[in-house]
């Protein structure tokens, strides 16, 4: 199996790119797989030098919305696995045309692309956040779209345009839409890897509002078990829900990283709450549970306290990163 995985030099992508290449995901053993991406700010080369010598790895600087590009590389790719993506809210609330380029315009040119070439199936990687916010109960994937924030409003263009081009071209796309993910090699910007570093560097942390806003947490390693399992064994034109069912408020997590630093609630900063905050986040993961077997493998409080060591003992990756991006 070829495979080309979009953003795969960043946090999720690099983590599902060392997996596949270690043998570490059922039913994708010996794939070789290229990286196309455009290293932003959050894209990092240092992400994928555990594999970078790997007889069925490949590298490819370059920008999603490259047509040429495209043209070039996909002849000959079975699947591609579609991560690449402005990420941070944040940074979409402060200014979206970069997320509409790159979220919805680029992935509508890699679909065409995909067509053009004959590429054999698309997983398009989509978030739980394209649902919007809820109070009570839990998203399954007929819920409708309700995105809040420019990013989510993004990712929800272009997850929608995913589906489009299974109903339209018939083309054999899945869609994703995980919930909230950490682990190592996390950009630190997003929360647990701000607050980790800051902490530990006897820093203090910025909580915004109240501290009441709910997130569902699942580790990386189980995000991508649930891609490759879509990627392999999921249905054409489907989506799945990916979650880990852990659902914490902000401040229950900033007390679990404070005692897993030793520090105290003296060092929380209580900020002005984002514009448009989602309250909660919760997805129903009924469907990927009894379809396709998942069951997230990493509890949280070890993969909590791992994270937590991994950047106690990899200074020399996010420091460089913390300063060019002055956090
Ligand atoms: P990330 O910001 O760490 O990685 C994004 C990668 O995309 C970077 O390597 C970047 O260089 C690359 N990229 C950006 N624009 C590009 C372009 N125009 N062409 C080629 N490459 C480009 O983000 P992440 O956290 O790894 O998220 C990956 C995907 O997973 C995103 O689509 C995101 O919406 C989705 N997702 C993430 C989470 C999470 O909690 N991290 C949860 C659910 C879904």
């Amino acid at each position: 199996m070829k495979l080309l995985v979009t953003g795969g030099a960043g946090f999720v992508g690099s983590n599902l790119v060392r997996m596949i290449l270690g043998d570490r995901l059922p039913g994708t053993e010996g794939a070789s797989v290229t990286v196309l991406d455009a290293l932003t700010y959050s894209g990092n080369l240092a992400n994928l030098s555990a594999v970078a010598e790997h007889p069925h790895f490949e590298f490819v600087h370059g920008d999603i919305r490259d047509t040429g590009l495209l043209d070039r590389l996909l002849p000959g790719v079975d699947a591609i696995v579609h991560l690449a993506a402005e990420s941070h809210v944040d940074r979409s609330v402060r200014d979206a045309s970069v997320f509409v380029e790159t979220n919805v315009v680029g992935t509508q040119r890699l679909l065409d692309a995909a067509l053009r070439h004959g590429v054999r199936r698309v997983v398009h990687v989509s978030t739980d956040e394209v649902y919007g916010s809820i109070e009570t109960g839990s998203w399954d994937e007929d819920c409708p779209l309700e995105p809040n924030s420019p990013y989510s409003a993004s990712k929800a263009g272009s997850d929608l345009l995913a589906r489009s081009y299974h109903r339209t071209h018939d083309l054999d796309v899945r869609i994703t839409r995980c919930s909230n993910t950490y682990g190592p090699f996390h950009f630190p910007e997003k929360l647990i890897p701000l607050f980790v570093t800051n902490l530990i560097d006897e820093l203090d942390v910025p909580l915004y509002g109240d501290g009441e806003n709910v997130r569902d947490w699942l580790h990386v390693d189980d995000h991508c078990r649930g891609i490759a399992l879509v990627l392999t064994s999921g249905r054409a034109g489907e989506v799945y829900n990916i979650g880990g069912g852990v659902e914490l408020t902000n401040r229950e997590l900033t007390d679990r990283l404070l005692a897993a630093t030793g520090r105290d609630r003296s060092a929380v900063q209580h900020v002005a709450d984002r514009k448009g905050h989602d309250l909660r986040y919760s997805v129903d993961v009924t469907k990927i549970s009894t379809e396709l077997g998942f069951a997230p493998q990493v509890p949280f409080e070890q993969g909590l306290a791992d994270t937590v060591q991994w950047y106690r003992d990899n200074r020399a990756w996010w420091e460089p990163l913390k300063e060019r991006a002055a956090l």
